[in-house]
């Protein structure tokens, strides 16, 4: 008798997916095994060092004994740290008890298993963050996806139509990975609107605030009305370079916050100790952050010149975060593209369908100005060749 297969791995683990990268990542490794240069635009982090007084601080304080379990939610000083800073620059009004210190990853899943039931729709605008359809999934809810316009903006009519008893939630990521997005704050004031017309919550991922180049920074929790509805995001990854301490948090309406951490306690238990005090001293240091942001800006200036001679490719011109997504007009895949390009260019960059946009790819200019130069010029000859 022949048993049906029965797969080891549960039903909703199966449904997600392995990071978009992998198989690239695995022929880079081989290329660089063969001894070949590769100009790598894959990179999601800052290529800086997390800056010396917060690694001096951190080591400190594990010197003194701070090695052990923290309270669930967070340090004390940090939460209040953290609203206070959420006061000042976010224009939000909140005490530490709307704080919980969590990994930005682990907040975008603590937020979703928070708030959804099987099955709640969770509305997300196309390009979006690789991993947010897939941490949707695992909360098993569904993703309703739907295109932004040529910029990026919202077709609030169309959005209304999707809208069904079903719906619970919006993931917003504001700037945006992978696009640069910045929105402005009339766009997000309409998107809060929208939200409270159609009784939603907001999950509103701004990791990449402090890398705003154009425009400026609003954060639709600081709207009186969304208070309620909200659930805001960030870290200290992208602003601080520390994207290997895994320290980050989420900030909402109590409720939300006491939830979150009864999952947090049957989970994590706390985020770890040293990074929590790295972040306390991370809040005081501002002047890093302008002096990264500083050098991100450059480059950006740098990669958008040599990617706008490119024939065949148009360059939405990103107001913030680190990256570039130009749209191509070639008959190929955008897998394809990124395999062409690495095989035939030793050039990396970031297919645009596991973004939810096909015939784009994703370019990050968080490295060298010399990598960007000769990795950009090999990606003209790419296009060149092939025109
Ligand atoms: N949100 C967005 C939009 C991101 O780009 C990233 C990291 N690439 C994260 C969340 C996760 O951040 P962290 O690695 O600090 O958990």
């Amino acid at each position: 008798m022949k048993l049906a297969f029965v797969s080891m791995v549960s039903a909703r683990v199966n449904k997600i997916n392995e990071s978009a990268t992998v198989s690239m990542s695995n022929r880079a490794a081989e290329l660089k095994a063969e001894g070949k240069k590769i100009y790598n635009f894959g990179i999601g982090e800052p290529d800086f060092k997390t800056p010396q007084s917060i690694i001096d601080y951190s080591y400190k304080m594990a010197g003194e004994g701070k090695t052990h379990y923290t309270p669930s939610a967070g340090i004390p000083e940090l939460r209040e740290k953290i609203a206070e800073k959420m006061k000042k620059k976010n224009n939000i009004d909140v005490s530490s008890k709307n704080v919980l210190v969590t990994p930005t990853k682990f907040s975008l899943n603590l937020a979703l298993y928070t708030i959804i039931d099987p099955g709640d729709e969770v509305m997300l605008p196309a390009p979006y963050y690789v991993s947010y359809t897939d941490i949707i999934k695992l909360n098993e809810g569904k993703a309703l996806i739907f295109d932004t316009d040529e910029n990026y903006e919202f077709d609030f009519d169309k959005m209304r139509k999707m809208v069904s008893p079903k719906t619970k939630a919006f993931m917003l990521n504001n700037p945006v990975n992978p696009t640069g997005k910045v929105y402005s704050e009339r766009t997000l004031r309409q998107l809060s609107d929208f939200i409270l017309e159609n009784n939603l919550f907001l999950i509103s991922d701004e990791i990449y605030e402090d890398l705003i180049y154009k425009g400026k920074m609003f954060s639709p929790g600081s709207i009186k009305e969304m208070k309620e509805k909200t659930v805001t995001l960030s870290g200290f990854s992208k602003s601080y370079a520390m994207t290997g301490w895994r320290i980050g948090y989420m900030v909402a309406p109590e409720d939300i916050i006491k939830a979150a951490n009864k999952v947090q306690q049957q989970t994590l238990t706390c985020a770890p100790s040293v990074s929590q005090y790295a972040a306390l001293n991370a809040l005081d240091d501002e002047d890093d952050v302008i002096e990264m942001r500083n050098v991100f800006n450059k480059r950006r200036m740098l990669a958008l010149s040599l990617l706008k001679e490119i024939d065949g490719i148009n360059v939405y011109e990103p107001e913030g975060a680190f990256y570039i997504f130009p749209g191509y007009n070639k008959d190929i895949k955008s897998s394809e593209l990124a395999m062409d390009l690495l095989n035939n260019q030793n050039v990396i960059i970031t297919p645009g369908l596991p973004f939810g946009a096909e015939k784009h790819f994703r370019i990050s200019y968080a490295t060298s100005d010399d990598v960007i130069t000769e990795g950009i010029s090999r990606i003209k000859k790419y296009f060149n060749s092939k025109n």
